[in-house]
């Protein structure tokens, strides 16, 4: 009874199998994924720009499909907002994410903080809140260890939810980064109404540096505003030496990217956390 579905969707709408929020075999099997344990996270390590040590890690939702092998979080996350499923799977990445990092806190014997992604259907999810509670109760995480990551759409949509809701958020003592900042529509009026602790400059404007004289400007525009409002930085996609360079003498905090960290499995990232053995 597996496959028939599979097929089937094949024949019935062959023009939409490759535009992923329509691939009916893909959605039918997350279905069936959920409750075979097929998701799991993977965290990429989030360094200090000055001391290059790893401060952090963020989390990022992977699908071992078991003939497909790894789907790519671009390809189920928007099925998932699209059917609902996001909110099923958005919990457990959420609560699994605090536990592991709990574990990665214990282990390193220092705290280590979890950036953990908020689609839009969650965010407006009314049992949100309670998730999120839930999350750091059965952990035992300390709550400023834990970062949501939310884009400038969620909070433009419906920006008297959001106020709301990150208000109450922030009474816990969480975090709130805005991811993929400066991509957006937004208005620089929401960074001063919402309790925001930080902006990650998104990898469009990380990745021609340091030789664009624009994406120097931009990110050096976001490095202010974000300095002078007390907010701290992450960059995100640094691939290469040159870049991780012209963003600590810039100041940027935190770096994220591909040159000091893929996303591993969480017993890779815990080896990253130990200290090399001597031989
Ligand atoms: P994002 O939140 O902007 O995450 C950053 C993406 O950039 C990740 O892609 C990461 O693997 C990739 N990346 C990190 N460093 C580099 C680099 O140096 N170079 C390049 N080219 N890419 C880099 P990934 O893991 O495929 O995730 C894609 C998107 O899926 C995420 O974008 C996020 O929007 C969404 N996503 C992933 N996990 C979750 C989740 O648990 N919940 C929700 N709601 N969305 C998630
Ligand atoms: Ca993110
Ligand atoms: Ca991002
Ligand atoms: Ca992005």
């Amino acid at each position: 009874a597996k496959d028939t579905g599979k097929s089937r969707c094949v024949v019935y709408s062959p023009e939409k199998f490759n535009q992923p929020e329509h691939d009916l075999s893909l959605e039918a099997a997350m279905f069936e994924a959920i409750r075979n344990g097929e998701f799991l996270l993977h965290y990429q390590p989030v360094i200090n720009a000055q001391t290059r040590e790893i401060v952090g890690f963020e989390a990022l939702m992977r699908w071992m499909h078991p003939e497909l092998g790894l789907v790519s979080p671009m390809q189920f996350i928007p099925m998932a907002e699209n059917n609902g499923l996001i909110n099923l799977l958005g919990a457990w990445a959420l609560k699994s994410a605090c536990a592991q990092t709990k574990y990665f806190c214990e282990a390193a014997g220092r705290p280590l903080h979890i950036s953990v992604n908020v689609s839009p259907r969650q965010f407006r999810n009314e049992q949100f809140l309670d998730i999120v509670d839930d999350a750091i109760a059965l952990s035992g995480l300390d709550s400023k260890l834990l970062v949501l990551e939310i884009t400038e759409g969620i909070l433009m949509s419906d920006p008297e939810h959001a106020e709301g809701l990150l208000h109450k958020i922030s009474s816990r003592g969480v975090q709130i980064a805005i991811d993929d900042f400066g991509t957006g529509y937004s208005s620089l009026a929401y960074l001063k109404k919402f309790p925001i602790t930080s902006l990650k400059i998104d990898r469009a404007f990380i990745k021609d540096l340091p030789s664009s004289v624009k994406d120097d400007a931009i990110c050096n525009v976001i490095l202010s505003l974000a300095k002078h409002l007390n907010l701290s930085t992450v960059a995100e996609g640094v691939e290469s030496e040159e870049q991780f360079e012209f963003l600590a003498r810039h100041n940027c905090d935190l770096i994220q990217g591909y040159y000091s960290g893929r996303p591993q499995r969480p017993e890779e990232a815990l080896a990253l956390l130990k200290p090399a053995a001597v031989a």
